[in-house]
């Protein structure tokens, strides 16, 4: 690819040009390597942390050793690299985060891909246009507290792209809308499909089976959650081979040694391995974006290696694909897009920082065996009633909803051992109460949207710095009253299926604020490098090309203005797509220009 005119780099240590280079190799990257190598491009990923496979790191044999891995975090990142500090508002001061529990981004090649659950969603259609229906259905007032906004694109433009990642993905389900046309046993609520999935849904033990009784016979919708956990063997159209899975239950911050959880090592990195126009470089860590002196031009980035020596790797075009955190972070530390100021409302960089409002309902059968280390990380009956605004909220007080799963994703022997309210956490009664219900207990997962508030964003941190010296991400973040009452509002609904469900004990667990930042919910944060119209009110456009730096792109949920009530893989895979496409087909024919007018 030819340079742009009048760009030239001068730093230390500089190596060969690439025509892209891309900053993280996990989901996002992965989908862009595959996508610009066969388009003939010359792509360089830097991955900070080690490279990992399938049959050597994960062979079928290996330990799932949930101390080891669940709570050691041997998969995720260490904070002894790299942490953020975080506080619950603006009037309190954000402190070094020494142990992370809330979320768990990934680190080496696969990133987060290798240890999600592989539970894949779909925006619905209003989700596209959250701001203008409901301001539509329920009037101005009804968003007045929320930051929301548009995204600038259709979910029938996205459409085909969400196909692409289901088609490699291999997904389990069974559709509910297929070209308008609605399907038996399917989510009723979903936007026309092009197609069906790739596989059939996967099938459900006794607990979700129970689940999906109860919301039927009350009316509901209840369908097989969609899987990227395979319901059997899979070629999908890069010849990558998935196997059927085993339920084996150590799934959800697990790697698969078993070739049936739908990652980017099992479905695109080993066919991105065989390309001579690609190179993988791990243990670098991406410290800046360098750009041209008038700043409009990104250059490269400069990245570090374990060694502690500096590189300036020259790129015709840079993409962050490093996880919503990190792309916000390198942001801000390159200094592009201006950062969001709670203050006067002005920025955009940081700005619109939303997670996922999570709870749940806890079920315990004295009468019934359920046997729940049976479990995969997407074996589940869901329904999708209350999720968005497929329920009318007129009254209620909230926008926005969740989907309610009675989810079995296994019996991890530290982590799931539940016991009922009002048992003693410890000791004899804890131990016989433990070993009664370790096989009678199940959770209804409550999977709630997290809208945005003025006073939630992301910054820099004024005063602690990371290990290279730079300022560290400071996240302000507490659940604005709308996500709480919307909280309250579907666990009830979701009691209420436990106890149709004909439980012993059912304990509701709405989410309640402030927001703890020490115990898991979800590894879903988004916001920070929000998609939109113009540059205003956005980072990038609707093909995620930076407005003020037109050869920088940006991908993963960090696009996201808002965070609906769904997974977020799902929908930032398809937006990778559909970036790919919008470089390979229209950015590489006229260089440094914008794909959407400023
Ligand atoms: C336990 C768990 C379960 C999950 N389950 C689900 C699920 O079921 N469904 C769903 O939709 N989502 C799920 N997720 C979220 C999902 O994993 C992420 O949405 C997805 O991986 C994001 O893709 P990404 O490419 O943006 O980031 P990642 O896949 O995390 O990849 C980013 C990569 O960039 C690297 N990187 C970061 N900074 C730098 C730097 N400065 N230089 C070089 N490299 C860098 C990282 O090491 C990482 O490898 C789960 C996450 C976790 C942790
Ligand atoms: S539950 Fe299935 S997909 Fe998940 S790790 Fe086990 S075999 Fe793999």
């Amino acid at each position: 690819m030819a340079a742009a005119p009048g760009i030239a780099a001068e730093v230390a240590k500089t190596l060969p040009k690439v025509d892209v280079v891309l900053v993280g190799f996990g989901w996002t990257g992965a989908i862009l390597a595959q996508q610009l190598c066969d388009a003939g491009l010359s792509v360089l990923a830097l991955e900070r942390a080690s490279s990992r496979s399938t049959p050597v790191t994960w062979a079928t044999t290996f330990d799932q050793d949930e101390l080891r891995y669940m709570w050691r975090h041997h998969l995720f990142q260490n904070v002894k690299y790299s942490t953020l500090t975080f506080r619950n508002n603006v009037n309190q001061t954000a402190l070094p985060m020494r142990h992370l529990g809330s979320f768990l981004p990934g680190t080496g090649v696969g990133g987060a891909g290798i240890h999600w659950n592989g539970q894949i969603w779909r925006w619905l259609e209003t989700d596209f246009k959250l701001k203008s229906h409901n301001e539509q259905r329920y009037g101005t007032a009804a968003t007045a507290d929320l930051t929301l906004q548009d995204m600038p694109l259709s979910y029938q433009e996205i459409e085909p792209y969400y196909d692409m990642f289901d088609k490699i993905c291999g997904t389990s389900g069974q559709a509910g809308n297929l070209k308008g046309a609605k399907q038996a046993g399917g989510n009723p609520f979903e936007g026309p499909r092009s197609m069906p999935y790739p596989t059939p849904p996967l099938p459900m033990t006794f607990g979700p089976k129970l689940f999906e009784q109860a919301a039927a016979s009350m009316g509901l919708h209840p369908f097989p959650h969609p899987a990227g956990n395979l319901s059997e063997p899979y070629t999908n159209p890069l010849g990558m081979q998935l196997g059927k899975c085993t339920f084996c239950g150590f799934c959800e911050k697990f790697g698969c040694g078993n070739y049936s959880k739908s990652s980017p090592q099992t479905t695109l990195i080993p066919y991105i391995l065989t390309k001579p126009n690609f190179e993988l470089r791990t243990e670098a860590e991406v410290l800046k974006i360098e750009r041209s002196p008038d700043g409009k031009h990104a250059t490269g980035v400069t990245y570090i290696d374990t060694a502690g020596v500096e590189y300036f790797q020259p790129a015709e075009i840079v993409a962050l694909t490093a996880y919503q955190l990190h792309n916000v972070h390198l942001m801000l530390l390159s200094g592009i897009g201006q950062p969001y100021d709670p203050a006067s409302g002005q920025g955009v960089v940081g700005k619109n920082y939303c997670y996922q409002t999570m709870s749940g309902v806890d079920l315990f059968f004295d009468d019934k065996l359920l046997n729940p280390f049976i479990g995969s990380g997407a074996m589940a009956s869901v329904i999708d009633d209350y999720n968005g605004d497929n329920f009318d909220h007129s009254g209620l007080g909230f926008l926005g909803g969740a989907y309610i799963a009675g989810m079995i994703t296994g019996a991890r022997p530290i982590e799931m051992v539940r016991v009922p309210d009002g048992v003693p956490k410890w000791g004899l009664e804890w131990k016989r109460a433990g070993t009664k219900y370790f096989l009678r207990n199940m959770g209804l997962s409550v999977h709630g949207s997290s809208y945005p508030q003025a006073g939630n964003y992301l910054s820099l941190d004024p005063t602690y710095k990371d290990q290279f010296g730079r300022p560290m991400l400071r996240m302000t973040f507490d659940f604005p009253p709308n996500d709480l009452k919307m909280a309250k509002y579907c666990t009830d609904r979701a009691t209420e299926i436990a106890q149709k469900m004909g439980a012993t004990h059912v304990h509701p667990k709405p989410r309640t604020g402030p927001y703890d930042i020490t115990h898991y919910q979800t590894t879903h944060n988004v916001g920070g490098t929000m998609m939109g119209e113009n540059r205003t009110n956005s980072v990038v456009n609707k093909y995620s090309q930076s407005w003020d730096v037109p050869n920088l792109f940006v991908t993963g949920a960090g696009l996201y203005p808002q965070n609906p009530g769904y997974n977020p893989t799902g929908t930032l895979a398809a937006l990778s797509f559909m970036t790919a496409d919008a470089i390979k087909t229209r950015y590489v024919k006229a260089l440094g220009a914008p794909l959407v007018a400023a």
